[in-house]
């Protein structure tokens, strides 16, 4: 260890799956030098190898339980359905003082098929980095997709109050901003904010594809027109937004009526020439993306920042050029970076 280098917090960080968020959270630990060494398994032999060949894990297994031996870290990095087998697999495995999360897009249904596995002495606190792109896979990983980010991790009541600050201060130097909240509130909040608008996308991609006289040039030719940003959300991984949508139902039905509600209104509107109201939706809505814009969570520039790079950086004030959400940083350098890379970070 260098005499200015700080002990790294973990001695062994163990990865169960190496795709998009395990990657990343490979990269941004070696960058911040928080563990000695990573561990890391995959589902495919494919996926393992090419983790060992880009150096994102310095072990690797296809078996779970064997990538846990001896790690004081285990972050379960796969789709929220797979969970609770992993963590039966893996249980036998894990030593006393360990501290066991995940980066499920879903918190109560990973509660429910994991706690029941985890040994006692071991610390189980659910997690979720809010950070994402549509790619998927070991190649798809960046350092800085959790900068200036949040990360939600929702402790259970029993969990002990000194490796939830561990936690906590494992993300903040993976460059993320933490919140704590409790499983089923995060479930209400993603619900809106991630899960319905994914959900939507999905619906509107497939609307425009069953429209078969457009499909094969007009969909294409004239995507700028909004469809284009749903077609990234809709390029999601779909293994990922199954588990999504089939461990976070009461919360996504509930969202899904409201929603079918407001859409009543606006059909209505349009049906009876009702201008007044049309203004007055719109108007509302324009205020609540201002609002992202103002809290870091965007860039202003004009389309993202796709289309002139440069006047796209003067306009949004920063250095950020073709990040889609932006990372909430002052300087915007480490999403340049990425976005140099040929990587976006967006929102999940
Ligand atoms: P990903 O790129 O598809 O990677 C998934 C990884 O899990 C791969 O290494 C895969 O191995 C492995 N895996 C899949 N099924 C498995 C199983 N049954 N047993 C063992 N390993 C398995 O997915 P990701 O985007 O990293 O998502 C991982 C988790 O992060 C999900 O729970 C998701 O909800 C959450 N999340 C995603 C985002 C996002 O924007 N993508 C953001 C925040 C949180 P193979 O490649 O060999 O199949």
């Amino acid at each position: 260890m260098s005499a200015n280098r700080p002990e790294p917090m973990f001695k062994n960080v163990a990865l169960i799956g190496v795709g998009l968020i395990g990657s990343s959270i490979a990269h941004a630990i070696r960058r911040g030098g928080l563990a000695e060494t990573i561990s890391g398994s995959a589902h495919s032999k494919d996926t393992l190898e090419t983790a060992l060949r880009l150096r994102l894990v310095d072990r690797g297994c296809i078996r779970s339980a064997d990538v846990v031996k001896g790690a004081d870290l285990v972050i379960l990095c796969v789709p929220v359905g797979a969970c609770g087998e992993i963590a039966a697999e893996i249980a036998p495995n894990l030593k006393p003082g360990t501290i066991l999360t995940d980066v499920g897009s879903v918190k109560a249904a990973v509660v429910r098929d994991v706690a029941p596995h985890v040994p006692e002495g071991v610390h189980f606190i659910p997690g979720h980095p809010i950070a994402g792109t549509e790619q998927s896979g070991p190649e798809a990983g960046f350092a800085e997709l959790f900068d200036g980010r949040w990360t939600i991790l929702t402790p259970l009541p029993d969990s002990d109050p000194a490796a939830v600050a561990k936690l906590e201060a494992f993300w903040t130097a993976l460059g993320s901003k933490v919140e704590t909240m409790t499983p089923e509130h995060h479930d209400m909040v993603l619900g809106v904010t991630s899960h319905l608008p994914h959900l939507i996308a999905y619906n509107i991609v497939n609307t425009a594809e069953h429209l078969e006289r457009v499909t094969n040039s007009e969909v294409i030719k004239f995507s700028a027109g909004g469809f284009r940003d749903f077609t990234r959300i809709a390029a999601s991984d779909p293994t990922m937004w199954r588990d999504v949508f089939l461990n976070n139902k009461e919360a996504v039905l509930e969202m899904l009526g409201r929603f079918s509600e407001d859409l009543s209104e606006l059909q209505r509107a349009i049906r009876f020439g009702d201008g007044e109201t049309l203004f007055r939706l719109f108007s509302e809505a324009r205020a609540i993306r201002r609002g992202i814009i103002e809290a870091g969570q965007d860039t202003a520039a004009p389309d993202f920042g796709r289309g002139n790079k440069s006047a796209a950086a003067a306009a949004s004030g920063d250095k950020a050029d073709g990040d889609k959400a932006g990372n909430g940083k002052a300087d915007g350098s480490a999403t340049a970076r990425a976005a140099s890379n040929g990587k976006k970070s967006a929102a999940e």
